[in-house]
């Protein structure tokens, strides 16, 4: 990847009172970061929408963050913001800074493809409550991320579209299945973005690129125009580089919707209020079953090193147990697949995204499917029919359910000792390229810390805890998250624990790794 300038450095908060104080306009950021992604994220950069070029196309030193950027809208919507700012309006907190949305989330005049053929050339003629809230925070979109297809995967390798790679190493996977935001905002293809997590695809893919990325507590954020994968887990949250950032995102863009029929009713607490007021005296947990076997060795040493770090800033530290935790990813992988079956039955070809033609509308509707949906999607839809299927929906579905219940209780019973608890967020540090791909399997243990928070419905986030080496390369060294995660509706208490574990971390902000971005400071 080229070298950056110094504007591109710049964290969102920083960025925001720049522009606030005038130095810089909300068009030239805007035009710094579209002159980037042209020249080095693999897009063709022509038209009012630049598309990504074609998988086969991309080179091995292309991120891929971006499937579609929204160039004209975003440069319109830059003048707009200076020009009011000229005329005295006031503004809000992130007027000007630019933002990537994940591709599963709808904005009127963009395609929005879920990274799937199926959904190819599909232009929504309305805006998600999230791209509604960001653009009414004066937050400007540059475009659309690649993700896992219907966000299905820990890696996004299953994007229809290619895989987007990792900034601090470009043979390694960003994670998924939000990779695309994710390098889009380590990769400094953008400030912020907003991703989506079901059972980790903020959180895991933060975690692999050394970012702050935060799932809210569910019902907080609307799923008003977020294409749904499991209905009951689906939850829109920020990435960013900083803790603050990812805050001031979450309070901008959340809170009830009468639109979406699971939004939780009333107040959302302040992110900002006591974001600074430190852990002394607070009691956090560590959670004994996300921990020990399947770790990485490196993994565990960044964790240890954060829980000492806890320690110092005076939290009292105790070991808690969530004795069904064990269970989570089996459930998941019922409940996930379940839900998706029932909403992937609505891509028929019929009305709108792809059609493969055929004699009869039943042909014409298995060979649509046939042709649009990929293999893990396939495979999701196969396991989630037959889990809801007469005669296993008992044994599997219901069960899957109530384990679900047994962990929230877990949860509940663990939090009337602490205020919060943490656990590393991912097993493993960034993976190579097609090293999970043959291994389904492989592939869901990514999940096993971020799905207990995810069917719990509690908030969670996770931050940069330190480098790790990964266990087939000498040398290298990649980013390790750690997970933080607090009672139902308490994001507050998250933001405030992660805020002070990030200040005495001291991570470096930007990639380091090997063909990572490097920055040259001209402004
Ligand atoms: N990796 C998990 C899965 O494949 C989580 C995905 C997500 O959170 N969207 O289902």
């Amino acid at each position: 990847m080229v070298a950056a300038t110094g504007l591109l450095g710049l964290n969102a908060t920083a960025l925001a009172a720049r522009l606030a104080a005038r130095e810089v306009s909300a068009r030239e950021v805007i035009d710094v970061y579209l002159d980037r992604i042209a020249a080095v994220d693999g897009v063709v950069a022509e038209g009012e929408v630049w598309s990504a070029k074609p998988a086969g196309e991309l080179t091995p030193d292309e991120p891929h963050a971006y499937l579609a950027v929204t160039a004209a809208a975003a440069r319109a919507h830059a003048d707009d913001i200076d020009a009011r700012r000229a005329a005295g309006h006031t503004l809000g907190p992130l007027a000007g800074v630019p933002l990537a949305l994940k591709d599963v989330l709808t904005m009127r005049g963009a395609p929005t493809t879920c990274g799937s053929r199926m959904l190819e050339g599909w232009v929504p003629p309305y805006d998600a409550t999230v791209t509604e809230r960001l653009r009414a925070a004066d937050v400007i979109v540059l475009g659309k991320t690649n993700m896992d297809e219907f966000a299905m995967g820990s890696s996004t390798e299953n994007s229809a579209f290619g895989a987007t790679r990792n900034p601090w190493d470009l043979d390694r996977v960003p994670g998924g299945s939000s990779g695309g935001s994710a390098t889009a905002v380590a990769g400094l293809l953008a400030p912020l973005a907003i991703g989506t997590d079901t059972g980790g695809s903020i959180r895991q893919p933060a975690a692999l690129t050394g970012l702050v990325g935060a799932k809210p507590t569910y019902g907080t954020m609307s799923r008003y125009g977020l294409v749904a994968f499991a209905s009951s887990l689906d939850q829109a949250g920020p990435f960013a580089r900083s803790v603050e950032d990812a805050a001031r995102l979450q309070s901008v863009t959340w809170g009830h919707d009468p639109r979406d029929a699971t939004s939780v009713p009333g107040e959302v607490p302040d992110l900002l209020a006591h974001l600074t007021d430190g852990v002394d005296g607070m009691r956090i947990g560590v959670v004994r079953e996300l921990q020990g076997e399947g770790y990485e060795p490196g993994v565990e040493a960044v964790f240890a090193a954060a829980l000492d770090r806890l320690s110092d800033l005076g939290a009292d530290i105790v070991e808690v147990s969530l004795p069904h935790a064990g269970y989570g990813l089996p459930a998941y992988y019922l409940i996930a697949p379940s839900e998706a079956s029932s909403n992937l039955a609505r891509f028929d070809g019929v009305r709108y995204g792809l059609r493969v033609d055929a004699a009869t509308a039943e042909e014409m509707n298995a060979a649509t499917r046939a042709a649009g949906f990929g293999p893990e999607v396939k495979r999701r839809i196969m396991i989630g029919t037959h889990a809801l299927s007469s005669g296993y929906f008992d044994a599997y579905y219901l069960q899957a359910s109530k384990v679900r219940s047994l962990i929230a209780e877990d949860f509940r019973t663990a939090f009337t000792g602490v205020d919060a608890l943490v656990s590393p967020t991912s097993p493993s540090v960034a993976f190579r390229l097609g090293d999970k791909t043959a291994d389904p399997i492989a592939m869901y243990l990514n999940d096993v810390a971020t799905v207990p928070a995810s069917l719990a419905g509690i908030p969670a986030l996770s931050l940069p805890g330190g480098l790790a080496a990964a266990p087939d390369q000498e040398g290298s060294a990649l980013p390790v998250g750690v997970q933080v995660m607090a009672p139902l509706k308490r994001d507050d208490v998250m933001y405030r624990v992660a805020h002070a574990l990030e200040q005495a971390t001291g991570f470096p902000a930007l990639p380091t790794g090997q063909r990572a971005v490097t920055i040259e400071e001209d402004s």
